[in-house]
């Protein structure tokens, strides 16, 4: 998703999806429900299409769940759980997607 950007509602300047703060006003973009650049519909279509290789982990920046996706995608695990994924992610409202994966991973 490079080169993705939103409008800062501040002041107007257009920001990359993924700039926690505004470089035109310095104000948190993450804190003001702009979202978190991530879109729970992708994430549901890139684990449904290309979960088999973990690529929604990635997506919604759970590398390791990624990593370990891709090492173990031969035994079509991560297949699997991509499809229970795509239905969760499918199920879960935008509140429970941002609170999951909308902050910064700790
Ligand atoms: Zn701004």
């Amino acid at each position: 998703m490079a080169g993705e950007t939103k409008f800062c509602p501040e002041c107007g300047k257009e920001v990359s999806v993924n700039a926690v703060v505004c470089p035109g006003c310095g104000i948190q973009l993450k804190s003001i429900g702009l979202g978190s650049g991530k879109n729970r519909i992708v994430a549901a279509l890139l684990a449904i299409f290309l979960g088999g290789f973990g690529i929604q982990w990635f997506y919604l920046g759970k590398n390791l769940y990624g990593i370990l996706s891709l090492v173990f995608f031969w035994t079509g695990i991560p297949a699997i759980i991509a499809i229970i994924h795509f239905v969760l992610l499918l199920i879960s409202s935008d509140e429970d997607f941002n609170a999951k994966y909308g902050t910064e991973n700790k």
